[in-house]
This record gives C-alpha cells, sequence and structure tokens, in this order.
C-alpha cells in the first residue's frame, strides 16, 4: 500500500478514523454490529481510531435531566436517570460477560451516574444552568458509551482503550458551540493517540465533547460527533474518515421526508458543506473544514448495510457539474423584516441592522433586501427573535422616530428550503424550473436569496408548505432536471 507523501504527524502506516453515530450504537444488535466492523478493518489499516456517540436518545435525555434540575422538578430528573442507568445497564447485560473488565465499566459508569446526580442537585440548588454547566451534564452520554463500547471491542479480543476528547481537543470558552483551536488539538491528539497505535491499541475516543485551555469540558455543538472525527483526522493527517450513520450515505434529499431520495455515490465537500449549512443532518455543518485542509477523503456509511460502498466527499471536480445535487430544509426559524419608506438611500441601515443582531451572537441564515430598498428581511433561529426585534428597535430609535422606519417585525414559523448543486451557475433556467416546482403545488415564496458560493438557491416558505416544497423540488428539479441533462 502507498503511503500517503509529505506526512508530518510521524506516523507509520495508514491511518482511518471510524466515527459510529448514535443509533449505529444505539441498541445491543447495532453496538455488536459495529463491533464487527472495527474487527473488520483491523488488518487493513496501520493505525485505526474509533470515535463513538452517546446511545440514542441519551443526549436528549440528559437535556431534559438538566432542564428538569433547574426548573426543581426533582422526581422527573431522578426518573430520567433510572432510566438512562437502565438503557446502559440493559445493554451491558446483553453484550458482556461476567469478568474484570466488566466489574470495571459498571464502576466507570456508576462514577459517571454520581457525578450526574451531583451536577443535577448542584444545577437544582442553584437555581442556574449554563451553557458551560449544560456542557458538562450532556457530556456524560460519550463518556458512558465510548467506555461500553470499548469495554465490548476488549472482550471480543481486541486490545482497545478509551479515551476522553477533553484530552485531545482543545477548545475555545463558547460552550455548546465550542471552536477548536487546532495547534493546541494537534499536539495534545498526537501526543496521546501515537503511543496507542504503537501499541497496536484501538483508541475509542467520545465524539461531541472537547475541553477547554483551562480543562473546562465545551462540547461542539448537536450532532457534532462528526466533526470530532474530521479534527481528529485532520490532526494525525489520516487517510480517510469515515461516519458511519443508518442511512446509505449522504442522499438527495431527507429520506425521511422524501422517500424516493437517491443516495449520491461521490459529491464535492463544496456541495455536502453547503447541504450540511442548510440542514441535512446527515453531517454537521463543521466537519469538512478540517478534511478539506489536507484533502482527506471522507466516507458516509450505512452501519446497517456496511457492503454498501457508501458516499465518498472530496474535492474532485466532476464532469457531472451540470447536475443540482440535492435539496435541503432547516426548520424552528423566523423571518425577521425591517421596512419603511424612508429607508430608501438612507446609507447604513443594513450594517446597523446586522451589527445590531451580531451582539446577540444570532446566526442570521439568510438574508433578501428588495431591490426597491424598502425592506431588508433576514432569517434568523426563532428563539432569538424577541432579543434581535429589541436590539434593532434600540439600535434604530430614530429612524423609527421619524418614521423613515415604520416597523420591525417577525414572520414566525418559516423554513429556508435550498437547491444545491456544484452545477448552478452553469446550468440555466434552475430557478424558474424551482419556481415553477412551488407555484404548480401553489407554495408562496416568502424570500429568495441565491448563495453566495453559486452552490445554492434558497426559498422562505411557511413552515406547513415545507415537506411539500421539499418533495416537489426533488421531483422536478433532481429527478426530472438529471433526466433532462
Ligand atoms: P448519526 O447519529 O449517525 O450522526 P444523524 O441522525 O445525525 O445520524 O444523521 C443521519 C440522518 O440524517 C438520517 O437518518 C437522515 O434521516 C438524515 N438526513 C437528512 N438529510 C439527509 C440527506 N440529504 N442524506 C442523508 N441523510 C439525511
Ligand atoms: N450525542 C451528540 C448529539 O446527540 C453528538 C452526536 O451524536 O453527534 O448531539
Ligand atoms: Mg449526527
Amino acid at each position: 500500500m502507498v503511503e500517503k507523501e509529505g506526512k508530518k504527524s510521524g506516523l507509520h502506516g495508514r491511518t482511518l478514523v471510524m466515527k459510529f453515530g448514535g443509533t449505529s450504537v444505539g441498541s445491543s444488535p447495532a453496538i455488536r454490529q459495529a463491533a464487527d466492523i472495527v474487527q473488520g478493518e483491523i488488518p487493513r489499516w496501520g493505525n485505526l481510531v474509533v470515535v463513538v456517540s452517546a446511545m440514542s436518545g441519551v443526549t436528549d435525555s440528559l437535556i431534559a435531566c438538566a432542564r428538569a434540575a433547574v426548573a426543581g422538578d426533582v422526581e422527573k430528573y431522578e426518573e430520567i436517570i433510572t432510566g438512562l442507568q437502565e438503557k446502559h445497564g440493559n445493554t451491558i447485560d446483553d453484550l458482556l460477560v461476567h469478568d474484570e473488565k466488566r466489574i470495571q465499566l459498571c464502576d466507570e459508569l456508576a462514577g459517571l451516574f454520581e457525578t450526574l446526580q451531583a451536577l443535577c442537585r448542584g444545577i437544582h440548588i442553584m437555581g442556574e444552568l449554563t451553557p458551560r454547566g449544560m456542557d458538562a451534564v450532556v457530556s456524560l452520554g460519550e463518556r458512558m458509551n465510548a467506555r461500553l463500547f470499548s469495554t465490548v471491542l476488549q472482550q471480543g479480543g481486541i486490545a482497545s482503550q478509551v479515551v476522553d476528547a477533553t484530552r485531545l481537543i482543545v477548545t475555545d470558552n463558547s460552550f455548546q458551540q465550542a471552536r477548536p483551536l487546532m495547534d493546541a488539538t494537534r499536539r495534545k491528539t498526537t501526543g496521546v493517540l501515537i503511543p496507542l497505535f504503537m501499541e497496536k491499541v484501538v483508541p475509542v475516543v467520545t465524539g461531541f465533547i472537547a475541553a477547554t485551555e483551562d480543562g473546562i469540558t465545551s462540547t461542539l455543538g448537536r450532532g457534532g460527533s462528526d466533526y470530532t472525527a474530521t479534527i481528529l483526522g485532520n490532526c494525525l493527517d489520516a487517510d480517510e474518515v469515515w461516519t458511519w450513520t443508518d442511512v446509505d450515505g449522504v442522499m438527495t434529499a431527507d429520506p425521511r421526508i422524501v422517500p424516493d431520495a437517491k443516495v449520491l455515490p461521490e459529491v464535492s465537500y463544496n456541495e455536502v458543506s453547503e447541504m450540511a449549512y442548510f440542514g441535512a443532518k446527515v453531517l454537521h455543518p463543521k466537519t469538512i473544514r478540517p478534511v478539506i485542509e489536507r484533502n482527506i477523503p471522507l466516507w458516509v456509511k450505512n452501519t446497517f448495510n456496511p457492503t454498501f460502498p457508501g458516499t465518498r466527499i472530496d474535492g474532485a471536480h466532476r464532469s457531472d457539474s451540470g447536475r443540482i445535487t440535492a435539496v435541503t430544509a432547516i426548520r424552528g426559524l423566523s423571518l425577521i423584516t425591517v421596512e419603511g419608506r424612508g429607508m430608501l438611500g438612507v446609507p447604513g441601515i443594513a450594517a446597523r441592522t446586522f451589527a445590531a443582531v451580531a451582539k446577540h451572537e444570532a446566526s442570521v441564515l439568510m438574508i433578501s433586501q428588495s431591490s426597491s430598498e424598502q425592506s431588508i428581511c433576514f432569517v434568523i433561529p426563532s428563539e432569538a427573535v424577541p432579543q434581535v426585534i429589541s436590539a434593532i428597535e434600540a439600535e434604530m430609535a430614530f429612524e423609527l422616530a421619524r418614521h423613515d422606519i415604520d416597523r420591525v417585525w417577525a414572520q414566525p414559523d418559516v423554513v429556508i428550503v435550498t437547491a444545491i448543486g456544484s452545477g448552478m451557475r452553469q446550468t440555466p433556467g434552475v430557478s424558474a424550473r424551482l419556481f415553477g416546482a412551488l407555484g404548480r403545488e401553489k407554495i408562496n415564496a416568502i424570500a429568495i436569496a441565491q448563495g453566495s458560493s453559486e452552490y445554492s438557491i434558497s426559498v422562505v416558505v411557511d413552515a406547513a408548505d415545507a415537506d411539500r416544497a421539499v418533495r416537489q423540488i426533488h421531483e422536478e428539479v433532481i429527478i426530472n432536471g438529471s433526466k433532462n441533462e
């Protein structure tokens, strides 16, 4: 096998990072299957790292637990903790024989459950739940499952060791959405993992979690285990990163909404970045960044259909670049409009509006300005609406008093539907087809924007119309569109 040239990590042999998502390690049969997949890959790679998520549903339960604690609902959080103990306990009973390793695992899990109890008690007594406190609580799901999975590998005869990513990934202090500091992360990751590779030990690393420079537990945002895998891939200069999930790969649409969505055998980094940004849950939006930097191929594969090749994501430019690749949707949004006839020609309104939004760290997902300059519209997550409206009203108090701006208002319950494809620019009439598709379904397009990257066109529609819009665009623009080419 040919080694990648210019490797800086000092590793011998080919390196693979494999990540198993929540459903792929969410039940006893799934864990058994994932362990078989690991076993099968060991002979093919010099260095193998496994990243695991919490068992499916566990992160949601931990969030509910912390919220019950801050609300003073002791009975509820105790009940959730008991449920989590049963879930992990039953899985251990199913998968592990009684031996020293199982005893050690049970001791470690008991310690983590004590920590959970203590954190909930603390949150309850203080009556306060900070982002930092929430990260401490949600980190426990990955810590539990990585220990469990590593023990399953050990009982299967594989030399394995659990590694908390708090020892590897260093982040800033933005708890719940922490950003990795790559230089420090690279030093720690190579320092901890390379000695394990040399001893032929398979590290099982917790997805999703990390630590700040001061060693406080942080997380990379919901769905962040994909990002963990590519961060480690970058630091180890891996040959490939594979994410194992519950669908056959990256598809032309979310298969839960479009049952005849097709698997894409190959997609580019840019297309997948755009898809993930615009709501395709199959990968965390930041997953691609670390692999683009080192040109590492990323594969998405199905744990429950492991012989299917899945989707390869890389930097290649393909000749079928005229295609429109996928349609996605982001939900839970509101459209904010700043409007007034007096805005016409007043310089700086847009800049001041977005400066006011930025103060609240609300992320603006899409912007559209009408050519008459009488309104600016942008889309934000619904939970940020009250703060954002007050911030703009405060910033524009003078213009509102003079009626240069008439009102700042929110339309709740909107969805951004996005058509994505590297061929968007070269393919004439994509927007006509898209609006034709919406028109035939009598769906009103509330606002429109073309992505600056020219990989996407987004339409804001009412939440009630979103699924129909996605299905219709899939049918007319992606399926029929590619037949016409
Ligand atoms: P994991 O726990 O393995 O990370 P996720 O639930 O986070 O899995 O992501 C996989 C899910 O993403 C799929 O079950 C599918 O419903 C959803 N999904 C949304 N859009 C797409 C898409 N375009 N292609 C594939 N899956 C998608
Ligand atoms: N367990 C985390 C979540 O549910 C991270 C992940 O699954 O990727 O968000
Ligand atoms: Mg995920």
